[in-house]
């Protein structure tokens, strides 16, 4: 996951105030400098870097935080703000045309993920708003791009307008907005063609683009593993073509974080989503606030709830809350739920969007084990469907014969029955208000 290192650093730095009563501007100059360090080694723009501490350090060291009752928290609070602010304030959605259709270009070098993005953007108008988006081909230079794109189009049921690989880029397009005019479709999505640097003639390409279409988004989608290279990138595009957003992808990468915190200083182009992952489900929308409170470690429950709700099906989550509350949940309850959790991405970086929870110890070192969850799964399925509907049965012969079946010895068949039938017990607690249940920490 992005940020790792940084949030280390960060809380580190931060953590020394708050073993202090009294807090000095001498100790906030110690902070700052460990700060700037930290966002350094984390690639951000030297001159965003510059901006930031000079800001963190004007407020913090005001004789109304370092006399308040409790500076080290105020220093915090600060520190999120300005990053905050960094990272652009405001959440900013798609600009929408006031007449259909809206057209929204994708620029940006090859490989940073414009037609994946294109895929993940055409699947979320649809799902939210029950659009109807027309895809244009438009990168002619990398043929696997409109396989690429026609395979994303079929997946989501969304057209693409393609004209192979000999027409000028400005001629499909021109045709493809003839389509989405006759169609009415009210969403035109542009992929256009990157090079493996900017160069004048994919410049010259784009410009001719922009200037036949006058789309109401460019968006430069750029790949946060690329670090300060991003923001160049950014910055020549941004003047060049003038873009009016910006996509960070590969986001669920171990990237240091620089691209991400650089580039709205330096282009002024607000960050509109992030890319975390190669399914179609993997963008968030970006909001400047959550995410400085993701980068301090101080969680993101917001973010957390909205994974939930796009992943869960309501009545299911009544039924099952209904089985909590009953006691009756069973091992295929447990198998659909964890094929559910799963589906939402890797449970350790789930984990770290609840407040507090990078905090806790041993937090950074933990990992789910996919042999484990295999492991768990192989179990289960070598429970008859009686058994699995009511693990009361299980008396010592069927758990042997379990765990001959699933490869297991049986001291391990054993633990995981305890352990499911002790979260069953703790899940029907608190489904009846009592969240004060000794062992919640284990349950993880
Ligand atoms: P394009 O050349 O800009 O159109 O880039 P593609 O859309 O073909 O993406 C290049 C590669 O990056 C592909 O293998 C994608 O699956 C991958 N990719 C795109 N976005 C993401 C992301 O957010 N996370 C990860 N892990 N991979 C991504």
């Amino acid at each position: 996951m992005a940020f790792e290192s940084l949030t280390e650093r960060l809380q580190q730095a931060m953590s020394k105030l708050r073993k202090k009563g009294k807090v000095t501007e001498a100790d906030v100059k110690e902070m700052m400098r460990e700060i700037r360090l930290a966002l350094l080694e984390a690639d951000v723009n030297l001159q965003v870097v510059k901006e930031f501490t000079k800001n963190v350090r004007e407020r913090a060291v005001g004789a109304e935080v370092l006399d308040s009752l409790s500076p080290a928290q105020q220093i915090v609070k600060i520190v999120n703000e300005e990053l905050t602010t960094t990272l652009g304030s405001e959440t900013v959605g798609i600009e929408k045309s006031p007449k259909i259709p809206t057209i929204i270009m994708m620029v940006g070098l090859q490989g940073a993920g414009k037609t994946t993005f294109a895929g993940k953007l055409a699947n979320r108008l649809k799902k939210t708003e029950n659009a109807r988006p027309l895809m244009i081909a438009g990168d002619v230079y990398r043929p696997a791009a409109i396989d690429q794109l026609k395979v994303l189009g079929q997946q989501l049921d969304v057209p693409v307008f393609d004209m192979g690989t000999t027409v000028s880029p400005v001629e499909i397009v021109r045709q493809g907005l003839a389509v989405a005019a006759e169609k009415k479709n009210d969403y035109v999505l542009i992929d256009t063609a990157g090079r493996l640097h900017v160069d004048e003639a994919l410049m010259e390409e784009l410009k001719q683009i922009k200037e036949l279409a006058q789309p109401n988004e460019i968006l430069l989608v750029v790949d946060a593993m690329t670090g300060q290279d991003a923001v160049t990138v950014a910055d020549s595009f941004n003047q060049q073509l003038g873009i009016t957003g910006v996509v960070i992808t590969k986001l669920d990468g171990d990237t240091r974080g620089g691209a991400a915190l650089s580039i709205r200083s330096v282009t002024g182009a607000p960050i509109k989503f992030t890319g975390t992952g190669e399914k179609l489900t993997d963008l968030e929308i970006f909001h400047p606030d959550r995410m400085a409170s993701r980068i301090l470690g101080m969680g993101d429950m917001l973010t957390l709830i909205e994974k939930a709700q796009q992943d869960y099906d309501e009545k299911k989550a009544e039924e099952l809350a209904k089985k909590m509350k009953e006691n009756s949940f069973d091992f295929n309850d447990f198998i659909e739920q964890l094929d559910q959790v799963m589906s939402m991405g890797p449970l350790e970086d789930l984990m770290k969007m609840i407040p507090g929870m990078s905090q806790v110890p041993g937090m950074d070192n933990f990992k789910v084990d996919p042999k484990d969850i295999a492991r768990k799964k192989a179990i289960v399925f070598s429970m008859t469907p009686e058994e699995r509907e009511n693990p009361d049965l299980l008396n010592p012969s069927r758990r042997r014969r379990i765990a001959a079946g699933s490869g297991n010895n049986v001291v391990e068949v054993n633990r995981m029955i305890k352990q499911f039938k002790e979260a069953r017990t703790m899940m029907q607690k608190m489904s009846n208000g009592n969240f004060n249940v000794p062992g919640m920490d284990q349950m993880f």
